[in-house]
């Protein structure tokens, strides 16, 4: 009987949680620590919403482009940073941490603040033309613990790089923003203390 029960708590997986730095830990979840971005100046500095992108390039190239940023230098290129990195695999990839600012909207605010110095940016793997269920699962549990971890409301868990600069971009997409708004809204709202 207990080394049965012994034998299944051991196979659970351990549920990802939020560290007082801002990176996540849990099964699933790599951390690629880039420098690119720089503290939040938000109240207690923590993120305001999240906004979603598709990296527009094929499934398989998550890991290089998470190995990329952590490598370059910080203004190399075009200073291009993300937060996490949603694979079609399903597994996700920190860049940076979620107190930090990246750099990932350039256009608009939110709350008096510019996107990137208050936002978590989220890139889904692939051209947002598929939504395997691997990595819907995946953001589904990213929005959760968002949510949970830093109180975000729920209409502020779901917008898109395409609502902050509809001129020059379309992410996440007309397949995803529907699926992400749907995820919004089956998040669990948070109980008033
Ligand atoms: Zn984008």
């Amino acid at each position: 009987m207990w080394a049965w029960l012994r034998h299944w708590i051991g196979r659970l997986p351990t549920l990802p949680y939020v560290d007082n730095d801002g990176w996540i830990h849990g099964d699933g979840v790599e951390l690629y620590p880039s420098k690119r971005g720089t503290p939040l100046t938000t109240p207690r500095g923590e993120p305001l919403a999240i906004i979603w992108h598709y990296t527009a390039t094929a499934p398989g190239t998550a890991k290089s482009l998470a190995e990329r940023i952590t490598g370059l230098p910080v203004g190399d290129e075009r200073s291009v940073s993300w937060h996490l990195l949603i694979g079609v695999d399903g597994v996700i990839r920190q860049s940076l941490p979620l107190t930090w600012g990246g750099w990932h909207c350039s256009a608009g605010r939110i709350d008096g603040y510019r996107v990137n110095k208050c936002t978590i940016g989220i890139e889904l793997e692939g051209y947002g033309d598929r939504s395997p269920t691997a990595q819907v699962d995946a953001a589904r549990h990213m929005m959760r613990l968002v949510h949970l971890r830093y109180g975000i409301a729920r209409s502020r868990l779901a917008l898109g790089h395409r609502d902050y600069d509809p001129d020059r971009r379309d992410d996440p997409g007309d397949l995803w923003q529907p699926i992400l708004t749907q995820l919004a809204e089956s998040v669990a709202p948070l109980r008033s203390v």
